[in-house]
């Protein structure tokens, strides 16, 4: 099983990455790929050259390697399973070739088996599988998949997109990911024309507050639609962020998000607060008096005095509010006294 709370278990059949936004700063994967390299060149021949030491610790090299021994490890599997693709590195990286890209696409197309909705898909009389799969880089996604097409026999890409595009594989699920306004401007418009069966947001870490009720481009022309970006999103996934050098989450922006979510009726799951947690969730005593004798920070930025953070304003009218480093576990993933797990309509976590 996976840590990760949205999903049943990682599949990697494509790893390394580089550095693309601040959200990657301090990316778990470009960690874990260090030591795993590390761990044994054997074991995990595919992690060779992806990253380099630097003084602030292990960074990608840019390297991109298919794991050919990972490729068919889904069909391997009996039980139907939910699967995160590509924890450790980027599907839609701008030096993965469509080659590749196909390759995993197809693994996806055969996983759905008796009962799924795939194209070409295979009866082996068990359930299928289901995919999700988050990129940074929704340009090539939405581009991929619009080229995406299937002749009766194989999945292929087109030379240019003939505006014909369907869901091919209904049982992948495409998101993006997007930890400020900036990333999600410029991401969740790529996601919504990218034909999918579900399509997510997974706002983690979430380093800003997000509007997700801007509105989409009318198709007819450069007209704004009176539809928001909700009204073609089945799911958001809100996180803080864990791990050495972990930045601060407003509670105000994970608030505003999960309310957006609840009034347009989008499954909103919040995953977690991270390193740093509302002060009220973890009081200390003996740390009550650097609360008292300080000013909230009124600039942009945040001010740490001991493991006490206050935080700026969060640009919806939210207040400074002190935020306490207790550590992911006893951070905890309550909001506003409990637990937010809502999957999209139909799907199991
Ligand atoms: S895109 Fe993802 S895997 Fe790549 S560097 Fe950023 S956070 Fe890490």
């Amino acid at each position: 099983m996976s840590k990760i709370e949205w999903t049943g278990k990682t599949w990697n059949p494509i790893v390394g990455c580089s550095v693309v936004s601040p959200g990657c700063t301090n990316c778990y994967a470009m960690r874990m790929a260090a030591r795993l390299e590390r761990m044994s060149a054997t074991q995990f021949p595919q992690y060779a050259g992806t990253t380099r030491p630097s003084k602030a610790g292990p960074v990608w090299t840019g390297k991109v390697a298919l794991a050919e021994g990972m490729l068919d490890r889904p069909l391997r599997v009996r039980t139907p399973t939910t699967w995160f693709v590509n924890s450790m590195g980027d599907l839609f990286h701008e030096d993965v070739p469509d080659e590749w890209i196909l390759r995993v696409l197809d693994v996806i197309r055969q996983a759905s088996y008796h009962g799924g909705s795939n194209v070409g898909r295979i009866d082996r009389g068990d359930g299928e599988h289901t995919f999700q799969c988050l990129t940074k880089r929704s340009r090539r996604m939405r581009d991929v998949m619009t080229r995406l097409r299937w002749d009766g026999e194989m999945l292929h890409l087109l030379t240019h997109d003939d505006g014909r595009s369907r869901v091919l594989l209904r049982n992948l699920w495409l998101g993006v990911s997007a930890e400020r306004q900036h990333e999600a401007d410029a991401r969740v418009p790529d996601l919504i024309e990218t034909p999918a069966a579900v399509r997510f947001v997974s706002a983690e870490p979430l380093l800003g507050p997000v509007d997700f009720t801007r509105r989409m481009a009318h198709p007819a022309g450069d007209r704004l639609s009176s539809r928001t970006w909700l009204d073609a999103m089945d799911w958001i996934i809100v996180g803080g962020e864990s791990g050495a050098g972990a930045r601060p989450m407003h509670p105000g922006w994970a608030r505003s998000i999960r309310d957006q979510c609840t009034a347009a009726g989008v499954p909103f799951f919040f995953k977690q607060w991270g390193e740093w947690a509302p002060y009220s969730l973890n009081p200390v005593s003996h740390e009550d008096g650097a609360l008292t004798q300080m000013t909230c920070v009124s600039s942009t930025d945040r001010k740490e005095v001991g493991r006490i953070s206050y935080l700026a304003g969060c640009g919806h009218g939210k207040p400074s509010i002190p935020l306490r480093k207790a550590g992911k576990a006893r951070s905890g993933r309550m909001l506003d006294g409990r637990e937010w797990n809502e999957m999209p309509t139909g799907a199991a976590p």
